[in-house]
């Protein structure tokens, strides 16, 4: 079967990969250059969108910012998975906001911002500090401000102003406001659901954010009660948008209670742990979905952390030489702060997992692999 990817960055180059050993041909479309090419060798296929489109048995996205003309390209041919209504939400917080409302998923309170006058609103009503997002077009924590007191609302008025003066009739730009969670942890839920409804969910990940920029995810050490609240918030979303394919939900544990934060219509880096963690990938159960075929295992087999490398030219052997641990590259240029890759760290127990960690974090520097230090002398 062809798969065509909307997108062609290293969430294609894994879904790929992955799809290779079902007999899954991927090519990628590449939304800033408009051309097809394949996601692994970056090699420029002379084929237009819609050829791509036509030759195609299914089509699906990498990401959620994606011009409204392709998406309805694709949704004209019946063959585009999760479908323009999820990923249209998941690029765009205040229809995120109102799928969270409307299946009564518990969210951090918020408020829509078009003008001046409901910056100050939101001011008074929710308190400070504020997080305030663009809700279109933000991803790794960019496009937000935090406002913690008065004297900042003008300037970051000013600056919201911009955004939404330079959004257009067919793509318009806001922002919302939400109050800032005092959050204990951040945790992810990541889940499939087949063409007949069927789901299948991985275990919870706890995750780590530096400067909004996820650096470390651990999985295998959740609770069941915690578990389940995430897989209920995962059932109703997934329902209410009839979604096919992989869908995944960050939230704010806050003592034990659950808070979306965002949800994403496809493949999520907090799950790149289920390349090793688990028999069926995420990047696999997200192929097998949108190509029809049956849903794989989501069991966690072994506590596995994920580290993300970030701006590095390359991951040290010795890292490589540390027991099982694999590198997973994207062969990307290098710029400071840019997904180069990820590492996966597995073991037999949490305890041995920290250990690895903590032989990890001998090998990387703290500044440049954040939390893996302290994450190890946690889970010891
Ligand atoms: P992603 O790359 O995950 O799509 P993003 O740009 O969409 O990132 P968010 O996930 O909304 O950004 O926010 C990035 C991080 O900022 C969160 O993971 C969290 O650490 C922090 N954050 C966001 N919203 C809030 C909030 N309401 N209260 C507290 N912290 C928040
Ligand atoms: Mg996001
Ligand atoms: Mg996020």
């Amino acid at each position: 079967m062809n798969i065509l990817i909307l997108g062609a960055g290293q969430l294609a180059r894994m879904m790929s990969l992955a799809g290779a050993p079902l007999d899954l041909n991927v090519v990628a479309y590449d939304v800033g250059s408009e051309k097809i090419i394949h996601p692994l060798t970056g090699e420029v296929h002379n084929s237009t969108l819609q050829q791509a489109i036509d030759n195609a048995d299914a089509i699906t996205a990498e990401f959620e910012h994606i011009p409204d003309d392709v998406l309805t390209l694709c949704c004209q041919s019946n063959k585009f998975y999760p479908g323009k209504a999820a990923i249209k939400t998941g690029g765009d917080r205040a229809l995120e906001k109102a799928l969270l409302d409307k299946t009564d998923v518990e969210c951090a309170p918020y408020q829509l911002i078009t003008e001046k006058a409901h910056l100050v609103a939101a001011v008074e009503r929710l308190g400070k500090p504020l997080v305030i997002k663009t809700c279109q077009a933000g991803y790794d924590g960019k496009g937000q401000w935090r406002l913690k007191s008065d004297d900042q609302i003008d300037q970051i008025w000013s600056e919201m102003a911009d955004f939404i003066a330079s959004g257009t009739e067919s793509a318009p730009h806001s922002i919302i406001a939400e109050k800032m969670i005092p959050f204990d942890r951040e945790v992810s839920i990541i889940g499939a659901r087949d063409k007949a409804g069927n789901t299948v969910i991985y275990p919870l990940t706890e995750n780590q954010h530096t400067n909004g920029v996820l650096t470390l995810s651990v999985a295998g050490k959740e609770k069941a009660a915690i578990q389940e609240q995430a897989e209920l918030a995962f059932n109703k979303l997934a329902q209410e948008l009839d979604y096919v394919g992989v869908l995944a939900i960050e939230f704010f544990d806050v003592q034990g209670t659950l808070l979306v934060n965002e949800i994403a219509p496809r493949v999520h880096n907090s799950g790149h742990w289920t390349q090793q963690g688990t028999h069926c990938s995420q990047f696999e159960n997200h192929m097998r979905a949108v190509a029809g075929l049956p849903l794989g295992s989501t069991a966690c087999l072994r506590p596995t952390a994920m580290i993300n490398v970030l701006g590095q030219p390359s991951i040290p052997h010795s890292v490589l030489a540390t027991q099982d641990v694999t590198s997973h590259w994207y062969g990307k240029t290098a710029k400071p702060g840019r997904k180069m890759g990820h590492i996966n760290v597995s073991a037999d127990n949490l305890h041995q997992l920290g250990e690895r960690l903590a032989a990890l974090a001998e090998i990387l520097p703290e500044q440049d692999y954040p939390g893996v230090a302290d994450t190890s002398t946690q889970l010891i």
